[in-house]
């Protein structure tokens, strides 16, 4: 089976190069918002978009980009303007994409050509950039992009198609509560705690919030605190990642059969204050947990979460439970932790007779390996729920 894995190695660009580079984060910018101005005054005069080919015409006059990236602007304009069709066509409301300033142009992207991976990163009209390659990227290298943090970190991200080859695993199947009290809870009862570290890691980014909300507006150290900020965000994003990949890792090699909730249903961390973060990270683990079950030769199951918490999972009686009542204890005898009753009745309804369990959909591309970084060029199109975005912890 092939399959598109990423990888991310950390830059080191010189002062000069890196002016170079944001050379290029200003001329995409300009470049999209030309295209987009171009596109909404056809689209008003004519009632049809562009094409494709269009585009790449306008772009190649307009801009002195290495081709291939430039391309790749117009690529991503018309991804989006497909996504709004589509959007549309479902009946629901959708707008043309949003003119971008220079700080929302955070990456551009080599869709084939351009580069040449060796002990250096040599890119097209722009010249060999130290690399620390951690680790060996395998596979035929389709595309890259490189993308700057707002730490002033630099990254190049691969995508790579490779051959997976599929064991079977012959583990047990398991049912897993992804929850709040614990990152989750299986139907074995066995726990997965979330780390402590990363609690250290988000405790640090308040504080550095803290000190940032004293700051006057303009003022220098204002700056400074802001990119303390965006480095403990860093941190915790990297924190949290690599622990999600080691959990996923795990499961998936422990277990041959894996359900979940379907949380595109009705979203577990409704009302709570970080919810986005639990969802992004819930939505990443799944991902994760997805490709590394191919790998692995195990399943994962997702399935309808009606009920999963408040029917017994001995005897099928539903009772209401409250959230902040943690223990189930049904008329029937049983009696055990609220999510493991929850994580067994999950086991149940991805195995049971009428299984109700759904095919997967991935939402995003995963990276293969420990502190990856999401690969999109949907954080470019703002569409992205867990990048770039001002932290919320
Ligand atoms: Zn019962």
């Amino acid at each position: 089976m092939m399959a598109i894995r990423s990888w991310k190695f950390r830059i080191y660009p010189t002062k000069e190069q890196e002016k170079e580079l944001k050379h290029y984060f200003y001329e995409c910018k300009n470049l999209w918002n030309f295209l987009l101005e171009h596109t909404k005054q056809y689209y008003e005069k004519t009632n049809k978009f562009p094409t494709r080919k269009q585009l790449y015409v306008i772009t190649k006059k307009k801009t002195k980009l290495f081709s291939q990236v430039s391309q790749n602007v117009a690529d991503k304009l018309v991804k989006s303007l497909k996504g709004m069709i589509a959007t549309k066509k479902k009946g629901k409301k959708a707008g043309f994409p949003r003119f971008k300033p220079i700080e929302r142009m955070k990456s551009f992207t080599y869709p084939q050509f351009g580069f040449k991976l060796n002990e250096q990163l040599s890119l097209s009209k722009i010249g060999e950039i130290q690399i620390k390659k951690h680790r060996e990227l395998k596979g035929k290298i389709k595309t890259l992009t490189i993308k700057r943090m707002p730490s002033g970190k630099w990254f190049a991200i691969f995508t790579a198609e490779l051959e997976v080859i599929s064991k079977h695993n012959k583990g047990q199947k398991v049912g897993m509560d992804l929850g709040i009290e614990h990152f989750g809870h299986l139907s074995n009862d066995s726990i997965i705690t979330n780390p402590r570290h990363l609690k250290k890691a988000e405790n640090k980014l308040k504080q550095a919030q803290k000190l940032l909300s004293g700051k006057n507006k303009g003022s220098k150290n204002r700056k400074k605190a802001k990119l303390r900020v965006a480095r403990a965000h860093e941190k915790v994003t990297n924190n949290r990642r690599d622990f999600l990949h080691k959990a996923s890792r795990k499961l998936a090699n422990s277990y041959s059969l894996i359900a979940m909730e379907d949380l595109n249903v009705n979203g577990l961390s409704k009302g709570f204050l970080a919810k986005h973060v639990l969802d992004c990270s819930w939505a990443e683990f799944r991902g994760m947990l997805h490709y590394k079950a191919e790998e692995a030769g195990s399943e994962v199951v997702f399935v309808d979460p009606a009920h999963t918490s408040q029917e017994c999972s001995s005897c099928g009686l539903i009772r209401k439970k409250t959230l902040a009542e943690r223990w189930h204890n049904c008329s029937c005898g049983t009696s055990m932790h609220r999510d493991l009753n929850a994580a067994k009745n999950i086991l149940k309804k991805a195995t049971g007779g009428h299984r109700e369990a759904r095919p997967f959909r991935p939402e995003t591309p995963v990276e293969s390996g420990p502190l990856p970084e999401k690969v999109s060029s949907a954080d470019e199109s703002g569409k992205s729920i867990c990048e770039d975005r001002s932290p919320v912890l």
